[in-house]
């Protein structure tokens, strides 16, 4: 008999016996070798399902249970609200076992998501040369914690990770290490890369993928048809597989992650949420994702004049390149997610719903102080020109060109 047939016997036919079968001998293959077992888990579908079936896996025998399993949860307070509703349903199942310990885990205060960019002035993250938030509000949090918790105790941990190969990315051969491929969720590579060389825990951790050979549908069968289920553990898992649209999430492709999310073509999963009873009152966090476009156009944000002469005394690649948001922009915006948030939370107190909680009290009156105190990102004073003002062209070998029709722009 094999390991899944033990599992999924009592009437309950699995579809997909090879995959977890797979996953339960690589779990077995590693972890007799380490003296730790964490997981890295996002709230997201890939991670969530490799939570639950390994606490199930425990639970019923099929993996020693270990003196403290280590469950890491990056808050990067900027959930969509129904997916932060499962996520704290889930640590309050998980805190009924005392061997495991659920560790919380936020980004410092200046580096949140809002307060970084509304305070500090930092654009809103994009695919190119901005790629700030990942790092900064899930993996590095995530990392410090780690190294806090195994800093004093001898051996290694072996860190999992609910890292999946995307479909298309079988195809093609390679692993998707990047949280907009394949619709993957965000961060989920970054564990995989970052965390072993995280300070305090360099040479100490190993990551393990468990799930990396799934196809989408069987962590849909996991968290909509079996994790729900008292023998496989009763978690209220449905409903992210019904926030990452269903049984049609394997056409959409869609993923989780921050509300609005900059980097994602669309909100699919925020619209799709806003469609199901129960949770049209948050309708007003669709406007997010435009207001994100908003401040990183031009006229929202200042730039180098140029030529720009780096310490090393060479001039910069890119010597009129965009920079921080307006300070003026910068109060408005805020002004916007506040309202936002307060008629989201009005409806949610009319209708008796769940409210949201993207910018609380700290937040807000930190970017006042920040906004206040006039602070820019670094090589930034603020006395930089408009980005959307003409300018005479400076070129990377610092030569000038006079914009023409000087007259008729003003300047
Ligand atoms: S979901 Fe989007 S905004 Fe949030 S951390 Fe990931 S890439 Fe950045």
């Amino acid at each position: 008999m094999t390991a899944i047939d033990n599992l999924f016997a009592q009437g309950v036919r699995m579809v997909h016996e090879e995959a977890v079968d797979l996953t339960l001998a690589s779990l077995r293959a590693y972890w007799p070798l380490h003296q730790h077992v964490a997981i890295a888990w996002s709230g997201g579908k890939d991670s969530t399902a490799t939570l639950t079936l390994l606490i199930h896996l425990i639970d019923a025998g099929h993996l020693p249970q270990p003196e403290c399993l280590y469950v890491f949860y990056a808050d990067t307070r900027q959930e969509l609200p129904p997916i932060q509703a499962a996520a704290e349903l889930i640590m309050a199942k998980l805190r009924e076992r005392n061997w495991i310990r659920v560790i919380v885990v936020h980004a410092p205060l200046d580096k949140r998501f809002m307060v970084y960019m509304l305070g500090r002035g930092v654009p809103p993250p994009n695919n190119n040369t901005l790629r700030w938030c990942t790092r900064q509000i899930k993996v590095e949090p995530m990392a410090a914690a780690l190294g806090a918790a195994i800093a004093a105790l001898p051996g290694t941990a072996l860190m999992i990770t609910g890292v999946r190969e995307g479909e298309s990315a079988q195809r093609d051969g390679r692993i998707a290490m990047s949280c907009s491929k394949d619709g993957a969720e965000c961060g989920q590579g970054w564990y995989q890369q970052v965390l072993p060389e995280a300070k305090g825990i360099r040479g100490r951790v190993a990551t393990l993928a468990p799930i990396l050979h799934w196809r989408v549908c069987i962590v849909w069968d996991w968290l909509k048809v079996y994790a729900p289920q008292p023998e496989f553990g009763g978690w209220p898992t449905s409903i992210l597989a019904d926030a990452y649209g269903g049984d049609d999430a394997e056409e959409i492709n869609a993923r989780t992650g921050c509300i609005g999310c900059p980097l994602a073509q669309k909100d699919t999963a925020l619209e799709t949420i806003i469609a199901m009873p129960g949770w049209s009152h948050l309708a007003p966090l669709a406007e997010l994702k435009p207001l994100y476009r908003w401040l990183r156009k031009p006229a929202q944000r200042i730039r180098k004049a140029g030529p720009e002469r780096l310490k090393d005394g060479s001039l910069a690649k890119n010597p009129q390149r965009m920079g921080p948001i307006k300070l003026a922009r910068r109060s408005a915006a805020l002004e916007k997610v506040l309202a936002i948030q307060a008629r989201v939370n009005a409806a949610a107190e009319q209708f008796g719903r769940p409210g949201v909680d993207i910018l609380n009290g700290e937040e807000e009156a930190r970017i006042r102080q920040l906004i206040a105190d006039k602070t820019w990102p670094e090589k930034w004073d603020g006395s930089e020109p408009s980005a959307d003002a003409w300018l005479d062209s400076v070129y990377q070998d610092g030569s000038v060109q006079p914009i023409l029709f000087r007259d008729l722009v003003g300047t």
